[in-house]
């Protein structure tokens, strides 16, 4: 198994989502710390790629930022008033990988942006319990989801 290093720690580190969203809203801002901003660039890049429609008509106003998981969570992901809020663990951050924080803004997103849920299987990145997976192995499970996303009504 694909342990990250957090987990190699001895710190097991679930990651709790949930991503009901309000989603009708008219302006799209989105409030992102420049950290995160490679990241959710990429994820844009590949949701225009596999669904230009939804890409375009983005709707949701969102912020991701630093906060403190205090080893309950690494990440969530959280309706607001007028969108959502994904809250990043910065202890987490400071101490994992650029292959880690691919993968945790992109389940983030998943939840947030896509609206997909958690799945049961262990090698996928969409799974609650976080190992880091090697990034061609995550990013068709990527793209089946988004595509799922975009076959969405
Ligand atoms: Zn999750």
């Amino acid at each position: 198994m694909n342990l990250s290093t957090f987990n190699k720690l001895g710190l097991g580190v679930i990651v709790l989502c949930w991503g009901f969203i309000i989603h009708d809203k008219v302006n799209f801002r989105q409030k992102v710390d420049k950290q995160f901003k490679p990241f959710v660039a990429a994820y844009y890049e590949f949701l225009k790629e596999v669904c230009p429609f939804k890409y375009k008509n983005q709707t949701s106003n969102y912020t991701i930022k630093f906060d403190h998981g205090d080893d309950q969570w690494i990440g969530l992901c959280e309706p607001s008033w007028n969108g959502y809020v994904i809250h990043i663990d910065k202890d987490f951050w400071d101490n994992s990988s650029e292959s880690a924080h691919t993968q945790l803004i992109f389940h983030e997103m998943s939840h947030c942006v896509a609206f997909r849920e958690h799945v049961k299987d262990e090698s996928h990145y969409m799974n609650p319990i976080f190992y880091v997976l090697p990034y061609k192995q995550m990013l068709p499970q990527l793209k089946t989801d988004l595509r799922n996303y975009c076959n969405d009504r």
